[in-house]
């Protein structure tokens, strides 16, 4: 599991930016954070009113203890609370996990050892 060491909102571009310990990078944008949000008021609405929901931006962030962070976005909602490791899983599911395009580009680099040993 990634460790974020940091977090930084481009309102310009309306972006998370996770910073990992190992100095990589990844980027969540404000729109599926706020369609990702787990609060129980999100949880009751059906997943189809969710995404037909008007993009929203991050307006604030908020550290809540050392583990988790609370959004305020665009549209009002502002009771969104997002675990780090959350944020984490949001950003391999994203595709855009560091680890994980790493991860792929040592399978490949397997494969081409192989390759030149045949
Ligand atoms: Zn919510």
């Amino acid at each position: 599991m990634n460790t974020i060491s940091g977090l930084k909102v481009h309102s310009a571009n309306n972006t998370l930016e996770l910073i990992y310990a190992d100095g990589s990078s990844a980027t969540l944008s404000g729109d599926l954070l706020r369609r990702s949000c787990r609060c129980a008021e999100c949880q009751r609405l059906q997943p189809t009113l969710l995404m037909r929901m008007p993009v929203t931006t991050i307006l604030d962030i908020e550290s809540i203890g050392l583990h988790g962070l609370r959004l305020q976005f665009s549209d009002g909602h502002a009771r969104g609370t997002y675990p780090l490791p959350y944020l984490v899983e949001l950003a391999d599911m994203a595709g855009q996990s560091p680890l994980s395009a790493r991860a792929a580009g040592s399978q490949a680099d397997q494969a081409t050892g192989h390759a030149s040993r045949l």
